[in-house]
């Protein structure tokens, strides 16, 4: 078979993108503005939600939703341990501590039966992580622990759902990622979401330095010369109208990208199925998968490679791959500062150590696909 040179991720832009940024350029409003409003509007739209507020990027929406739920210094705030290093960063940001708990390696999502072991009377908040675009089981931790806030890392999950119930709407915060590997990109770019029309109004202000009204606002009501009044610290988290220019393009696509994932996810697990050493990901039918990466679990005990050498095979037939993601409480700085052994949850180490994901963006092609099962396949 012909090599084929697939990247693990491409994002999924052109001419409308390019189009699209013509307007914020020669209106000359190119921060937070008509734009940014206007990919808010179609995000808080499919994500049934009352506001959706646009930021720099995932980690500062994930920061953001912890202080306008007022966590601070004295506060715990679950996280699950294997996911991006910023669920956890966004805890410190706050001078609050991170407790991790274990994820189910089926799922990668955090495990329900390890929460209520790990609350405490400081516990403030939970963060479950939509892994993959996998929502967590908001349903579940809504049972075990009402008291606690939630907010939803949502970074890989724009337009997955629960129970029919679109990722954002689930919990009290919805944090959203436009990074390149995720489902939809503007470059860089996060979105908050609420129902509550009081977090909204702080999270808003919290955007945009405090300031108790947008420059949007200012600049058109009737005494733009008078500056707005600052009763909070806040930060600048905005987002620029270049980036809600492409947002909107690229929210109009977001169904058929993930449409056009799920048939080829199908395709992987009706193929890939077969290999009785791969571990396709698996879940029930009350979730809608947003598919923001394909992630298999290597069993090392029937596979004729290590996860690594098999990483290492696959690269060098130009298939590119990666572990699902890493395990927060292995990494050097959560191990020293909290002195965590890596067998202190058993279950995000094997996610760390086993976990590859694979392939699946809409810039390949069936030939792409094809290839890649085939090469897995060829491996005895
Ligand atoms: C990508 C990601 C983030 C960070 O998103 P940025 O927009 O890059 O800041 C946070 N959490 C998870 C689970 C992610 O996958």
């Amino acid at each position: 078979m012909e090599k084929r040179i697939i990247p693990i991720s491409l994002p999924s832009m052109g001419q409308e993108e390019w189009e699209a940024l013509k307007e914020p350029i020669f209106s000359g409003w190119i921060t937070q503005g008509p734009k940014v409003k206007e990919f808010e509007e179609l995000f808080a739209k499919r994500h049934n939600v009352k506001h959706a507020l646009a930021v720099s990027n995932c980690t500062t929406a994930l920061h953001l939703a912890l202080v306008a739920l007022d966590v601070k210094a004295g506060d715990e705030v679950l996280v699950p341990a294997f996911t991006w290093v910023s669920t956890a960063n966004a805890v410190m940001y706050c001078g609050a501590t991170p407790i991790f708990v274990d994820v189910d390696p089926v799922t990668f999502n955090i495990n329900t039966d390890s929460i209520l072991a790990k609350i405490t009377d400081k516990t403030k908040a939970i963060i479950p992580v939509h892994l993959f675009g996998l929502c967590a089981d908001i349903d579940v931790i809504k049972q075990i622990a009402p008291q606690l806030k939630i907010v939803e890392d949502g970074a890989c999950a724009a337009g997955a759902a629960l129970n029919g119930q679109p990722a954002g709407s689930l919990g009290d915060i919805g944090c959203f990622s436009f990074h390149p590997r995720k489902s939809v990109t503007t470059g860089e770019g996060g979105m908050l979401t609420t129902n509550d029309d009081a977090l909204a109004e702080r999270l808003n202000m919290l955007r945009n330095h405090g300031a108790s009204i947008s420059e949007e606002q200012r600049h058109k009501g009737p005494k733009p010369y008078i500056l707005p009044e600052f009763d909070m610290v806040g930060y600048n988290y905005r987002m620029t109208d270049l980036q809600g220019a492409l947002g909107v393009i690229q929210l109009q696509k977001l169904d058929q990208f993930i449409e056009e994932r799920e048939g080829w996810a199908n395709y992987y697990h009706q193929e890939l199925g077969k290999i009785d050493w791969l571990r396709v990901p698996r879940y029930s039918d009350k979730y809608k998968h947003g598919w923001q990466s394909y992630v298999l679990f290597v069993d090392e005990s029937k596979s004729p490679l290590k996860r690594n050498d098999l990483m290492e095979y696959l690269q060098q037939h130009g298939i590119s791959t990666r572990p699902g993601t890493h395990a927060v409480h292995m990494l050097g700085f959560y191990k020293n500062t909290f002195n965590i052994d890596e067998q202190d949850y058993p279950g995000a180490y094997q996610c760390n150590e086993y976990s590859m994901s694979i392939p699946l963006h809409n810039k390949m092609t069936e030939l792409d696909y094809q290839y890649i099962v085939e090469i897995l396949k060829q491996i005895k």
